[in-house]
């Protein structure tokens, strides 16, 4: 297990847990919660000041904006197989905007997210997968 960082209210450090298993005979028991700095002891685990390992990163800019334009409200990705562009037909996928041939998990910088409405899965048309097959309940 990774070492808990803690703010030791008995010494005032920023230190790390210790853990120590107590035993009675061959039962473990239990287990002893100590600063490894000034050895004061927690008599239960709520009562340990952790300190969060995630602090606040500090991001520029730059790779803020990055981010952003990476994870346009779709975590898809920029594939052309979700892209609006995308054809596909049993011989070839092709991208609509530069005519070219593509293939599913091509990158594009023109990438343009498909929206759901405009999901067109001929399978699924053929299948008549769309509406309800059963009878629904009013
Ligand atoms: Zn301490």
């Amino acid at each position: 297990m990774a070492a808990a960082m803690i703010q030791c209210p008995a010494c005032g450090e920023e230190t790390f847990l210790r853990r120590e298993p107590v035993y009675d005979g061959f039962v473990r028991t239990g287990e002893t919660l100590s600063c490894v700095g000034c050895g004061h002891v927690f008599a239960r685990e709520a009562e340990i000041p952790f300190v969060s390992m995630e602090r606040p990163k500090v991001f520029s800019d730059a790779d803020r904006s990055k981010k952003v334009e990476v994870f346009t409200s779709s975590d898809r990705g920029h594939t052309c197989r979700h892209c609006r562009h995308y054809v596909t037909n049993p011989f070839v996928q092709r991208c609509g905007l530069h005519q070219i041939e593509v293939q599913a998990t091509d990158c594009c910088p023109d990438f343009s997210v498909k929206t759901e409405d405009e999901e067109d899965d001929p399978l699924s048309k053929l299948l008549g997968k769309k509406g309800h097959s059963g009878h629904e309940q009013p």
